[in-house]
């Protein structure tokens, strides 16, 4: 595909300066609100072009799937129409497919929904790489056929219904053996999407099982499998611990060092020996970085994200800065100073705080000239630690040290995604889901998914 290559040499400032930005995620799309902010009359004056490039029209705010997962928030709530927020930048709904710094060209897929990919080739000046992080997965045998994910809204709503659907199954079979299994809940891994789907599932489950006259929350059976010796490796361990002691409170059986060998047939088959039947299985078993890095010229670390200097700047083959090329999120390997300089944990609080400070490196960048400030290093504050596990529940760690549990934890966790979530309006709306959710009692019917129909002869005119 790459034909004739240029040398990037240093950005001609007569002509319009192209920033190209790989992905809307928190990081992307964070990225791009603070440069649009810094830029605004200079993109007016079309001496600036932000383009950003994404699959999706929207963000996912991942963090809230679980609520949305438990029925306290409207799926629709935690997206953000990237469009609708980044109103001075060129938005185009494709996939980034390959990468060619040297000579300052990406190419993506843009396609309608059916239609064949049509190749798009996109000159840039400046790179902002932020592209996240894909689900990890297993050669387990049965897997495909039984797993089902946890990182979209659909997936989120999906996984609602099915559970409410064990539900009702459970109560009208008069089969023991299917009872059981339709009660039984299998989550393999134990990191954010595994552990916070778990709790608010169970949470709601608890409360489904009040309208049953034959289910007791008791007969539920909820397991959660983690290849580690810890849950919420993102996280820190004094607030993994903290977890782990809440969710065997609650009689969740988390099994650590184990992992799913088999889950032929609705039966899984773990590593510790044990194989029992199960009808739902949700696989969340960690993320690696997004294979689009494979297909770049940039450097990666052993794990495969792109190696970045606490500047964000992506680390060139001589150690220093690789003119025009930035990196922040789960795809980039940022040292951390909180843990010796190894790099950041893929999480939401360090993509939004790096794509800010990103943002300003860059406007300092593009001031240039001798009085132009320094650029600054990236120095997370101490991380704050919080994970919702149903409604009024969590465990939450304050910046000075100190554990909360119950609904004080539960305020603070929900407060601290209030803020990061990157549109007002979003957060007016799921504060209203949150108050509405408070004032009424629990939605707790299935839906059925968005294709089912009823059958033809039962169809209602
Ligand atoms: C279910 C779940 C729960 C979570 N809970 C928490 C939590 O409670 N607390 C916390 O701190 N973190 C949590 N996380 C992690 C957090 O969401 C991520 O660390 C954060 O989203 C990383 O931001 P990012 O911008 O790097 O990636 P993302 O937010 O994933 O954004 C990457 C974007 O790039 C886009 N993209 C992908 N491929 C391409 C391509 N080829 N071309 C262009 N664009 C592309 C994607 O569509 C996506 O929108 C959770 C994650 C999940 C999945």
């Amino acid at each position: 595909m790459p034909g004739r290559r240029r040398a990037p040499g240093p950005i001609d400032r007569r002509c319009a300066i192209r920033i190209l930005i790989v992905g809307g995620g928190c990081a992307g799309m964070s990225a791009a609100l603070h440069l649009q902010r810094g830029l605004r009359e200079r993109l007016r004056r079309g001496e600036v072009h932000l383009t950003v490039v994404e699959p999706q029209a929207y963000l996912t705010y991942h963090p809230l799937l679980a609520e949305v997962a438990a029925g306290s928030i409207d799926p629709r709530h935690v997206v953000v129409p990237l469009r609708r927020e980044l109103t001075e930048c060129k938005v185009l709904t494709a996939r980034i497919t390959r990468i060619e710094h040297a000579t300052r060209r990406a190419w993506a897929d843009a396609a309608g929904p059916g239609e064949p990919p049509a190749p798009v080739e996109l000159d840039y000046d400046v790179l902002v790489l932020a592209p996240g992080a894909v689900s990890r997965t297993a050669p387990v045998p049965g897997l495909a056929e039984q797993g089902r994910g946890f990182s979209t809204v659909g997936e989120a709503v999906g996984l609602r219904n099915h559970v409410l659907e064990q539900l009702d199954l459970a109560a009208t079979t008069r089969d023991p053996a299917l009872r059981q299994a339709a009660l039984t809940f299998v989550f393999v891994g134990g990191g954010y999407a595994g552990v916070g789907a778990l709790a608010e599932l169970e949470d709601m489950a608890r409360y489904a099982v009040r309208g049953h006259h034959n289910i007791t929350p008791e007969d539920l059976r909820w397991v959660l499998v983690e290849a580690t010796d810890r849950i919420l490796a993102e996280e820190s361990p004094e607030l993994a611990d903290h977890t782990l002691a809440q969710l065997r409170d609650r009689s969740v059986d988390v099994r650590l060092r184990t992992t799913l060998e088999s889950a032929v047939g609705g039966v899984m088959a773990l590593s510790d020996g044990s194989r029992f039947a199960a009808r739902t299985l949700v696989w969340t078993a960690g993320v690696r970085p997004h294979p689009l890095l494979r297909d770049t010229d940039l450097p990666l670390d052993t794990a495969g994200r792109v190696r970045c200097l606490p500047t964000l700047q992506v680390l060139g083959p001589d150690g220093r800065a690789l003119p025009g090329a930035w990196a922040a999120g789960d795809c980039a390997a940022v040292p951390d100073p909180h843990a010796d300089g190894a790099p950041c944990a893929p999480n939401a609080q360090h993509a939004f705080a790096q794509a800010e400070l990103l943002a300003a490196n860059v406007l300092v960048a593009l001031e240039g000239g001798p009085h132009a400030p320094a650029i600054t290093e990236y120095r997370p504050g101490a991380p704050v630690c919080s994970t919702s596990l149903g409604l009024g529940r969590a465990v939450a760690h304050t910046r000075r040290g100190g554990r909360l549990t119950g609904r004080r934890a539960w305020w603070l966790h929900r407060a601290r995604h209030l803020r990061r979530l990157p549109s007002g309006e979003r957060r007016v709306r799921v504060l209203m889901d949150w108050a509405l959710a408070g004032l009424f009692a629990r939605e707790v019917v299935p839906i059925g998914r968005p294709e089912q129909s009823a059958p033809a002869d039962e169809r209602p005119v």
